[in-house]
């Protein structure tokens, strides 16, 4: 099966890439490097250094490569610039998504695997776990965008013969997170607290997320190359994790003994939230094996 990987070069798509190597596919990748790195890029991959926003380059690869499968990942993942710039977020995130599946239904690509959000698409929920049977009331720009994305997927799979899987992930955290954005509280966390620095809290410390290891999202990807089809999934392990605790869990692991810095929680912050995952093990055969303790000990003395 030929796949087009787009931000292969990022965390969690790099990490797509791999997998679906080992698996025997042929991947291409589009990622303009904005956020990705040449050393996340597996060998094997063939690489285009292109923006999802110009269309023309998009045309083109689809033209050449004519992919079975398009797995999304590529977007601007920072709530906070999301909240400060909104074009830019509105831009890569739905017209780059709209170059893609324009793309894709053009060369008859049979699936679209998307990367959207369950952290910042629900709002702040009134029930603290939530299903997909949710009403989804993006708190941020970049919620807003990923819930504008997967409409324009169910659009056009609608309208032509394309058949598509959506993600709602947690957050994600694992080996090649990267450590200077403004997402990515563990590998922040750990990088400062092995460099002997306190990180910074927003809030009191009681602002709760559903903390979902990388492995366990490759997972997911793989078996949405078959199965899932025409179905939103949320990705998440159902548990709730305050940012102390993420704080004193990276602290241990990298035996850091200072106390975290406190700041007012920023614009457009979720202040707590999990989600049910019950569809994506009924559905997908999905079930996350790595709990939160386990991963952090993989990779925050890394
Ligand atoms: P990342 O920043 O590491 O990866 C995104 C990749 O997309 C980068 O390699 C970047 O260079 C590339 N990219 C950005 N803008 C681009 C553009 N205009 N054209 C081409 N490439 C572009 O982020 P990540 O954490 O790996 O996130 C991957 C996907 O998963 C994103 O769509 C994100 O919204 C979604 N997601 C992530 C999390 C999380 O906790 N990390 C949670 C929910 C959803």
């Amino acid at each position: 099966m030929k796949t087009v990987v787009t931000g292969g070069a990022g965390f969690i798509g790099s990490h797509i890439v791999d997998a679906y190597i080992n698996e025997g596919h042929e991947v291409v990748v589009i990622d303009n490097l904005s956020k990705g790195k040449l050393e996340n890029l597996n060998p094997k991959a063939q690489f285009y250094k292109v923006d999802v926003r110009d269309k023309e380059s998009v045309d083109k690869i689809f033209d050449k490569e004519k992919p079975d499968v398009v797995n999304h990942h590529a977007a601007m993942i920072e709530v906070a610039k999301s909240v400060r710039e909104p074009s830019e977020t509105i831009e890569v995130n739905v017209v780059g998504t709209m170059n893609l599946l324009s793309a894709a239904v053009i060369n008859n690509t049979k699936r679209f695997i998307f990367a959207s959000t369950g952290g910042a698409i629900y709002g702040s929920p009134e029930e603290v776990r939530v299903d997909e049977s949710y009403e989804p009331a993006p708190s941020s720009p970049y919620g807003l965008s990923k819930l504008l994305g997967e409409e324009e997927i169910r659009h056009y799979s609608r309208e032509n013969n394309l058949e598509y899987v959506i993600f709602r992930y947690a957050n994600i955290y694992g080996e090649r997170q990267d450590s200077k954005g403004e997402a990515g509280v563990v590998a922040i966390f750990s990088e400062l607290m092995r460099e002997g620095e306190p990180p910074t809290i927003f809030g009191d410390g009681n602002k709760t997320r559903d903390y979902v290891y990388v492995g366990d999202v490759v997972e997911a990807n793989v078996l949405a190359l078959q199965n899932g089809t025409n179905n939103i999934f949320n990705i998440g392990r159902g548990v709730e994790v305050s940012d102390s605790q993420v704080f004193e869990t990276v602290a241990k692991a990298v035996n850091f003994n200072e106390k975290p810095k406190f700041e007012p929680v920023r614009s457009g912050e979720v202040l707590r939230i999990s989600l049910d995952a019950k569809r994506a093990k009924e559905e997908l055969g999905w079930e996350p094996k790595i709990n939160f303790e386990e991963g952090v000990a993989k990779v925050a003395s890394k």
